[in-house]
């Protein structure tokens, strides 16, 4: 240890001193062949997307695209987001009032505010070193009163799919995968979203590819598409085709419009090129950094499928871990800790104000009331004490596809450094 370079954060030269670029996937790729798509749509006038033919429709051609690359029977681009995505797929799924749904501590507080949107009872279980859903915690939250599981595939790391659906099925529980962070991720050789009852995708802003704003549901099951369809158009009956079995009922307007799909379908013919590439940087980065005997890397449930835009990994406590994100940081690395008291992070479920509270929109107190509601979900900052702790050690680094080698490069260096010097 004697003979390691001085950090910088002791006054040695950093191993990068220009900054290492950022960039948001989908976002930083808009260029001529997007702006050509929107500019069709609106010389077109006809945005509002039943007045096309599903021939010319971008909307409907942005379904068949995810229908061909999921592998899923059926889908249904939305304008709201992923959160309206993941409330619509909710009514699909039949899950409301008087339900728990059962959600990861690390999730954005989208998952949670779809459940509360529905009347259902977000439940919180844990996750584990693979900073997603731990299936064991998920079962031994389970109670009468559980309808759905909501896994989410947090910064494009697959969950622990298999273990899921098992209990998922012995319990007779419905899965809706949150796909809103790993767009184009698979699991064993499936496509995230695919595998349980229904998956939820985002194409906001930050997200892997972008509609501006935007969402998309899968299923494989036809009722589950009709019903997440007139949840997402309070008219649906009246455009929807002849023989649909199911009794319609109210929904609000999650409609897409032709121009964010016309974005979203470019955006689309982009994805591969955008997941080889951070797939290879993370690789490549992780391959040079995997013998450090200081750090222990994220458990990845299958590092084939990972979308390889975010890494991270663990010190042995929380303390180190600040330690070593601010010397890596001097380093010319932009890294952060994961849980930290001063951050309100709304990722981390204790951040999540209205839940943990039980601040509801309605006079009722809705979806805990008594009237509806007969269980006993409880919240308080200590709940999930795993999460807590495996995010308290964690540090992240953001990956995208315009990082080069070299930077990779100098990640790697600049991670073996305080490594060893720390
Ligand atoms: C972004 C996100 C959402 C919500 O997507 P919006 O398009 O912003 O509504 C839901 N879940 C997760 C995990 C997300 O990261």
């Amino acid at each position: 240890m004697t003979s390691s370079p001085r950090l910088a954060i002791r006054g040695g030269r950093p191993v990068r001193r220009r900054p290492i670029p950022y960039s948001a996937h989908g976002t930083s790729e808009i260029g001529d062949r997007e702006i050509r798509a929107v500019v069709k749509v609106l010389k077109r006038r006809k945005i509002f997307r039943f007045l096309n033919d599903p021939k010319i429709s971008e909307s409907a051609q942005l379904e068949a695209a995810y229908r061909k690359y999921t592998g899923c029977r059926h889908a249904l681009a939305l304008g709201g987001g992923g959160t309206t995505a993941l409330v619509a797929a909710l009514v699909g799924l039949g899950v409301g009032a008087g339900d728990e749904v059962i959600i990861p501590g690390y999730t954005y507080i989208a998952t949670a505010a779809a459940c509360l949107v529905v009347n259902a009872v977000p439940v919180i279980c844990e996750i584990d070193n693979s900073l997603t859903m731990d299936p064991a915690d998920m079962e031994r939250k389970i109670t009468r009163y559980t309808r759905a599981i909501i896994p989410v595939h947090m910064r494009g790391t697959p969950c622990r799919m298999r273990e899921i659906m098992r209990i998922a099925r012995r319990h007779k529980l419905l899965v809706l995968e949150d796909v809103a962070q790993a767009n184009g991720g698979s699991y064993f050789g499936r496509k995230l979203g695919s595998i349980g009852d229904a998956g939820a995708f985002s194409f906001q802003h930050y997200k892997v590819i972008t509609s501006g704003e935007g969402g998309l549901v899968i299923t494989n099951h036809k009722k589950i598409y009709q019903r997440t369809t007139i949840a997402h158009d309070s008219a649906m009956v009246f455009w929807a085709r002849d023989g649909w079995k199911v009794r319609p009922f109210a929904g609000e307007n999650y409609r897409m419009c032709e121009l964010r799909a016309a974005l979203g379908l470019v955006q689309f013919s982009r994805i591969n090129d955008i997941l080889a590439r951070c797939r290879a940087i993370k690789r490549r980065i992780v391959a040079g950094i995997a013998d450090l005997p200081q750090i222990e890397l994220q458990d990845v449930p299958d590092p084939k499928g990972d979308c390889g835009i975010s890494l991270a990994f663990y010190l042995p406590d929380a303390k180190r871990a600040r330690q070593f994100s601010e010397a890596l940081n001097k380093e010319g690395v932009p890294n952060g800790t994961m849980f930290n008291q001063g951050i309100p992070d709304r990722h981390i479920y204790c951040h999540w104000e209205y839940v943990m509270n039980k601040w509801s929109r309605d006079r009722l107190g809705l979806p805990w009331s008594r009237a509806v509601y007969k269980g006993h979900a409880k919240y308080s900052r200590n709940m999930c004490p795993q999460t807590l702790h495996w995010l308290g050690r964690a540090i992240a680094l953001h990956l995208h596809q315009h990082l080069t080698n070299r930077d990779a490069d100098d990640i790697i260096r600049a991670i073996r450094k305080v490594a060893q010097a720390l």
